[in-house]
């Protein structure tokens, strides 16, 4: 199997499996035990949080396990919203972050918040000013993704914290990070910034695993997720999932080593495969994400859907970039005003450490295969 899907979710590296293992077979006691068993769990779980603490240069106290992304951003947005009740009911997001902080917001705005949706330019890009120019007395909420994960796009999310602090507002700055995180450049508590969401699965972490970065200052007065046995400091209540905690630390640090030079070989190989494609007559790169491990190209004319199906049948494991749901394009493809044939034949390529140039060889061979049998829709 080839599998050029990094970016949906991610293959286990073995020493991940390994520690995940340990934990179920001899280290399964409950953290909030008092014997031994119990103690030895607590630690683990807390020295994965150094782990995670250091792969992301912050306090590992400001990091709360969560069961993924989702919850995460949902935390962030609920907690502040919570934190800003009385001054006002406004939030800023993009109109392409995932649907975890699009249907959350989609919900709210039925219960009377106000949301402006900052519109992507053509390359799939938004700035900073844009924020800055939707920014009100009465917003409470920015959510702004680091790096998207159907375009590749990173988003400012370090010159937004610096502006927002120069400006005096208090809205408070929310970042999913989950495709970020061990791609690009991530410092939240350098930055500035409130909130941030991480997830494993996309790190060769196991999935059911996330968490949130809570910035110092918001720790006091933080609306807890979930009430209840009083884990994670009382916030987000729920024995604590060891295996998948233990998953997610092993799979940052494999990550987390010599990270500068396999994010290096991870741009080459995306430099490659976007080469590669383009000398198939009509293929086109879909904006102009700079992130190393998400490449998106269109074959105008040829639906992704039967693209990704055709080249799945062969052991070639690519998206539809999310392109395709029952036939309509995503939001994200849509708000890049491509035209219809265009917008119809966008796949996603999504890059792991293990991907080789043999992977995207044969990728190109597939692809050029379907261009050359198929019909292009009129
Ligand atoms: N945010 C982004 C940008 C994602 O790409 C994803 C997963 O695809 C999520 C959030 C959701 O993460 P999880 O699958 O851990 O809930």
């Amino acid at each position: 199997m080839i599998y050029l899907d990094n970016a949906a979710t991610t293959p286990i590296p073995r020493p991940v499996a390994d520690a995940m293992y340990e934990v179920l077979t001899q280290q399964f006691g409950n953290p909030s035990a008092q014997y031994p068993y119990g103690r030895q769990a607590h630690a683990m779980v807390e020295d994965c949080r150094k782990t995670l603490g250091q792969a992301l240069d912050m306090d590992p106290e400001c990091l709360f396990f969560t069961s993924c992304g989702t919850e995460s951003d949902n935390w962030a947005i609920s907690a502040a919203l919570w934190q800003g009740r009385h001054r006002g009911r406004h939030i800023i997001t993009t109109s392409v972050e995932h649907s975890a902080i699009l249907q959350p917001l989609k919900l709210l705005e039925q219960q009377g918040y106000e949301v402006t949706y900052l519109k992507p330019d053509r390359t799939g890009h938004i700035t900073a000013q844009q924020v800055m120019d939707a920014l009100r007395e009465d917003t409470v909420l920015i959510s702004m993704m680091l790096v998207n994960n159907e375009t590749g796009c990173i988003f400012p999310v370090e010159e937004t914290a610096r502006l927002l602090k120069a400006s005096g507002s208090r809205a408070l700055l929310h970042s999913d990070a989950v495709q970020g995180f061990l791609k690009v450049p991530c410092d939240p508590a350098g930055w500035g910034v409130d909130l941030m969401s991480f997830s494993a699965h996309k790190i060769g972490g196991p999935k059911g695993i996330g968490a949130l970065y809570v910035a110092p200052h918001l720790l006091k007065n933080l609306r807890p997720l979930l009430a209840g046995g009083g884990q994670e400091k009382g916030l987000r209540s729920g024995t604590e999932a060891t295996a998948q905690i233990a998953g997610f630390a092993k799979a940052a640090a494999l990550r987390a080593e010599n990270w500068a030079e396999k994010m290096a070989r991870m741009g080459q190989i995306k430099d490659y495969c976007r080469e590669k494609l383009l000398r198939i007559p009509s293929m086109v790169e879909i904006g102009r994400g700079q992130a190393p491990h998400i490449l998106a190209m269109s074959l105008p004319g040829y639906p992704s859907s039967n693209i990704v199906t055709e080249l799945g049948q062969q052991g070639i494991c690519i998206s539809a970039g999310s392109a395709c749901h029952q036939g309509k394009a995503s939001h994200v493809v849509s708000a890049l005003g491509l035209d219809k044939k265009t917008a119809a034949g966008v796949i996603r390529i999504s890059f792991g450490p293990e991907t080789t140039e043999q992977d995207i060889d044969a990728l190109y061979e597939a692809l050029l295969h379907h261009k050359t049998n198929r019909f292009p829709m009129l």
